[in-house]
Formats: structure tokens, C-alpha cells, sequence
């Protein structure tokens, strides 16, 4: 039973490597979204900023062909002033100098504004474009990394529960049942380790006469709250190997567990 409870606990560690996998393979797209939409923003406000410099341009090449044409108006209205005989006609030509000065006016203005906002814009527009080519740059860089490492964790999930599979059909189909189960009901958390009689998945203190007997390691046993497949952490034979420093101490008794519980003997308490 030991042997079989030791294969548990290599595909626990292999259901937990296949969770972090889950994660990898879960957060790739969401990172790539992130940066695909950073870029997204820093080319809007380079194209905004692009087109508003365009559009002020446009807008500056009109009113220069404005003032032409003002310019012409009011040098033909001056000439219809030399000409004019009568007072209503006169009167006229003011009005429409008047109105012309005022258009005149009016453009001077725009295009005095618009030439400031086309400074600023043309100010602006060299860093909005290095922004959104760094941003360009570093989503096509992160997209490329995360779906090699996408591509990496679902290689090594598929890997990894194969070998689960192959290791399930190692052992009494019976056990190997109890553990799919167990795993697909506690979603591939199924094992729980027990150290000082406190069950590791669920951090109750399980009950003294079913401690002594879980420390014997000699049949499944579920923790009566959590309903996980318990093991006892501190067994000799699984004990990490001792330091260096104490050579003797290295040779643990392999094979069968004492039959009654003891305190553990190593004192590697990781
Ligand atoms: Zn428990």
C-alpha cells in the first residue's frame, strides 16, 4: 500500500504541475489583450494627433486662399470706388469693404490659432509616434513569448497527464478509481498530506487513534473533513535525504513502517 500511496503522491505533484500549467495556458491570451491594447491606445492618440495636424494644415491652406481671395475682392471693390456716381452705390461699396475687412479679420484670427495648435501638434506628434512604435514593439515581443510559453506549458500538461494515465494503469484499478474520483471531486487536489495529526488540505486536527493508524501508511484513509486522501508527511521511509553533515543518519529503514506510531525519527521537518 505504501508503494501505491507514493504513486498518489507523484501524480498530486503532477496534478499540481498540470494546475500551473492551467494558469500559464489560462493567462496567455489575457496578457497578450493587455498589450494588443496598449498599443491599441498609444496608436489612437498617434493617429488622433496625426489627423489633427493634417486637418489643421487643410484648414491653413483654405484660409490662405481666403485671404487671396479678400485681397482680390478688395482691390476690385476699390476700383468700383473710383467708378461709383451716386451716393446709394457708394454706400454699397462701404458696406461690402466693411464686410470683406471683417472676413479678413476673421481669418487672420483662424489662421493665427490654427498656426499654434500646428506647432503643438507637430511638437507632440515625433514622441506619439515613438510611443506607439515601442508599444507595438513590446506587444508583438510579449505575444510571441507568451504563446511560446503557452505552446510549452500545454505540451507539458498533455505530458504530464499522460503520465498519469500510464501510472493509474499501473496500479489495482480499484485504488486507481478511488483516486480519479477523489480528484475529479476535490479538482485535482487529492492528496492530503497530515503532519501532527492536522490533515494539510483542510488544517483540521483529525482524530489520535485515526492519526496512529494513518501512520502506518497501510490503507487509504480519507480525512474524515475534507474527504482527501490522506498520507502521513513525516513517514521514515519518505523523510528528505539528511545533510551532509551526518552521514549515519542517512540510512533510513526502507520497506515496511513500524506498526505503531512514533514520534518521526527525522528531524528534516521541511
Ligand atoms: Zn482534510
Amino acid at each position: 500500500m505504501q508503494e501505491v500511496i507514493e504513486k498518489f503522491i507523484g501524480l498530486q505533484k503532477m496534478e499540481d504541475e498540470i494546475g500551473a500549467f492551467a494558469k500559464i495556458i489560462e493567462d496567455g491570451p489575457r496578457r497578450i489583450s493587455q498589450s494588443l491594447e496598449a498599443w491599441e491606445t498609444a496608436k489612437g492618440e498617434h493617429d488622433e494627433s496625426a489627423l489633427a495636424l493634417e486637418a489643421a494644415r487643410k484648414r491653413l491652406r483654405e484660409l490662405e486662399l481666403d485671404l487671396l481671395k479678400f485681397k482680390e475682392l478688395a482691390t476690385g471693390n476699390k476700383v468700383r470706388m473710383t467708378k461709383v456716381t451716386d451716393d446709394k452705390s457708394y454706400r454699397a461699396i462701404l458696406s461690402e469693404a466693411d464686410k470683406i475687412r471683417q472676413r479678413v479679420s476673421e481669418a487672420e484670427n483662424e489662421t493665427l490659432s490654427l498656426m499654434a495648435e500646428e506647432e503643438r501638434l507637430r511638437g507632440i506628434l515625433p514622441e506619439a509616434e515613438t510611443r506607439m512604435l515601442e508599444a507595438q514593439k513590446a506587444h508583438l515581443a510579449l505575444e510571441k513569448e507568451t504563446l511560446a510559453a503557452v505552446a510549452v506549458a500545454e505540451a507539458e500538461a498533455a505530458s504530464r497527464r499522460k503520465a498519469i494515465e500510464e501510472t493509474l494503469a499501473g496500479i489495482d484499478p480499484a485504488l486507481a478509481g478511488q483516486y480519479s474520483t477523489s480528484s475529479r471531486i476535490h479538482d485535482g487536489r487529492t492528496m492530503a498530506p497530515v503532519r501532527d495529526g492536522t490533515c494539510g488540505a483542510c488544517r483540521m486536527r483529525i482524530p489520535p487513534q485515526l492519526f496512529n493508524e494513518l501512520q502506518t501508511n497501510e490503507k487509504l484513509m480519507l480525512c474524515p473533513n475534507c474527504a482527501r486522501l490522506m498520507y502521513w508527511l513525516d513517514h521514515p521511509a519518505w523523510a528528505p535525504p539528511a545533510p551532509p553533515e551526518e552521514p549515519e543518519e542517512t540510512k533510513k529503514p526502507k520497506g515496511k513502517a513500524p506498526k505503531r506510531a512514533k514520534k518521526p525519527r527525522s528531524s528534516a521537518g521541511a
